[in-house]
């Protein structure tokens, strides 16, 4: 199951579970769609893999599954 990260790792914006700017690598280091083109240019700075559109769960879904709170910001890896 997705975490569903709250935040960009690079600019810190939050990306809640609704949001449709969110984007994942594999292991779900998590982008702004902004970070994403601008900074990153399509690859996860930790991990070199492709980054998608992460799907928005639903709010029912939330209820029962919510989403993390952690958040994860390194700015330093956005060059
Ligand atoms: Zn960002
Ligand atoms: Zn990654």
């Amino acid at each position: 199951m997705l975490l569903m990260k709250p935040n960009c790792e690079c600019c810190n914006r939050d990306l809640p579970p609704s949001s449709h700017a969110a984007m994942i690598c594999s292991f779900e280091c998590t982008f702004c769609s902004t970070c994403v083109e601008t900074r990153v240019h399509g690859r996860c700075p930790n991990c070199g893999g492709e980054l998608v559109r992460r799907p928005v769960r639903p709010v029912e879904a939330l209820r029962r599954y919510p989403a993390t709170g952690e958040r994860t910001f390194k700015p330093q890896g956005c060059a």
